[in-house]
Formats: structure tokens, C-alpha cells, sequence
């Protein structure tokens, strides 16, 4: 049995004091929440401030990317380790802001992952399909490439090792614009994920792994998007932004 996930993304949103209030009113709002899993992603410069604001709550934190090996001279960037002492668990790897603005690929993704791994973090790895993407047909064969090259070379450590991986189907079209896939529409790519990551891995660790759906998240929309066979939870970002609408989406999903 999957246990549903929903992280919200802050992207470059919220200064020390809003992460802190807006932790300290999701910490109000859902902190004795178990029955779903729950995971804030603030800005790296807020990590330490929404960890105390979270202590002793069943809130997770995560980071928004993380840069390859233990230290370095990369200025600008963050360490695995760097996160790691911050007591987060989970880091958002291969966004599509990230893949479109920062030059990411299905390769950087791949080393990004298994750098997470390596350290102990849990990847949610993103994918997802634009809208020229979608409107030509090729959203499956996109979808493919991105999970195969993205995950390549982990099989050891998912399947050996059983290390937790979350994955995010975000089509970017629906990212931020208010325009949500149908609940019949992301299943199907849901479905299409979980058989990859069968062929990827295993049909076992398949039925295990959580997929999250991305992309205009709301608490009017979740409920009906959370009760597809395989939609396992949301990466949620506008809406993580206020207390009132994240706890409504999580409420939704109990
Ligand atoms: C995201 O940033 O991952 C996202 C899904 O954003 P939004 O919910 O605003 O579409």
C-alpha cells in the first residue's frame, strides 16, 4: 500500500520571516497529520528557519536541487551533506524550471540522483512533457527517455539497497498556469510511469514506488486527482505557498 505524499514546492518564494510564519501556520494546521506524508521545500536560505519552525510535528523539509559531490569549489551551490545536516530528507531533483533555466538534462538528473542516494536523501525525480510535446504525441516517448536516462544505472541501489525514490509527473504545460491535466489524463501517463519503472526496475518495486502528479494543484482539484489508481500524492507549488490552501489539499487527500 502506497501512502500518499504531497510536498510543496516554494520555489525562489519567501523571505526568513514569511517561511517562518508560513511553517509555523502549516505546523498549526497539519503538524499531527500521519496518515499522509507531508514535505515542505523552502528556498535552501530558509531550510534552517522551517526546520525549527517544524520540530516536533510530523512536517518533512526537502531542498529544491542539490549540486554533485560532498564540497567544492562551485560557487552559489549546495551539497548533499550541506542538506543532510540541516536534518532534511527529501530533495526535488530535475524540475522543469530547472531542466529549462538552469540547463539540466536527463544526464545531470541521473548524477544528481544518485549523488541523493549516496548521502542518504530521497529523490523526487520530476518529468514531464511540454505542451508542443503533448500536441505532437509524443508525451509517452518523452516520458520514457527522461525515466531511462534519468534513472539509469540505479537499479542496484533501489532494488539492492531499497532506497526510497518518489517520482513527479509534472506536465510543464500545467505547471503554474492554472491549467490542470484531467484526472483521466494524468492517470494514464501515472500508469504509463509505473510500467517503466517496472522495466526499469522491477513490477515489485514498481507497485512501491509513489508518483506524484504536479501541475495547478488545488484544494478544489486534489481529491479527484488523489483517488486515480495511480496517482500517489502532488508536488504542489502556488498553492504550497499559503497555509490555508496546502492544509486544504492535504485534508482532501485524508
Ligand atoms: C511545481 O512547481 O512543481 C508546480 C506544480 O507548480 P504549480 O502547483 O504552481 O503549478
Amino acid at each position: 500500500m502506497r501512502k500518499t505524499i504531497i510536498a510543496g514546492n516554494w520555489k525562489m518564494f519567501t523571505t526568513k520571516s514569511e517561511a517562518e510564519s508560513l511553517a509555523k501556520g502549516l505546523a498549526a494546521e497539519v503538524g499531527s497529520v500521519t496518515e499522509v506524508e507531508i514535505v515542505v521545500c523552502p528556498p535552501a536560505i530558509n531550510i534552517e528557519t522551517v526546520i525549527s519552525a517544524v520540530a516536533g510535528t510530523s512536517l518533512k523539509v526537502g531542498a529544491q536541487n542539490l549540486y554533485l559531490g560532498k564540497e567544492g569549489a562551485f560557487t552559489g551551490e549546495t551539497s548533499a551533506p550541506m542538506i543532510v545536516s540541516h536534518n532534511c530528507n527529501y530533495v526535488i531533483i530535475g524540475h522543469s524550471e530547472r531542466r529549462q533555466h538552469f540547463g539540466e538534462t536527463d544526464s545531470s538528473v541521473n548524477q544528481k540522483v544518485k549523488t541523493a542516494f549516496e548521502y542518504g536523501l530521497i529523490p523526487i525525480v520530476c518529468v514531464g512533457e511540454t505542451l508542443e510535446e503533448r500536441e505532437s504525441d509524443r508525451t509517452f516517448e518523452l516520458i520514457a527517455t527522461q525515466l531511462k536516462a534519468g534513472l539509469a544505472d540505479l537499479s542496484g541501489e533501489v532494488l539492492t539497497q531499497n532506497k526510497p525514490i518518489v517520482i513527479a509527473y509534472e506536465p510543464v504545460w500545467a505547471i503554474g498556469t492554472g491549467k490542470v491535466a484531467s484526472p483521466a489524463q494524468a492517470q494514464d501517463v501515472h500508469a504509463f510511469i509505473r510500467g517503466q519503472l517496472a522495466s526499469i526496475f522491477s513490477e515489485a518495486k514498481a507497485a512501491s514506488i509513489q508518483i506524484q502528479y504536479g501541475g495547478s494543484v488545488k484544494p478544489e482539484n486534489s481529491k479527484e486527482l488523489m483517488g486515480q489508481p495511480d496517482i500517489d500524492g502532488a508536488l504542489v507549488g502556488g498553492a504550497s505557498l499559503k497555509a490555508d490552501s496546502f492544509s486544504a489539499i492535504i485534508k482532501a487527500c485524508i
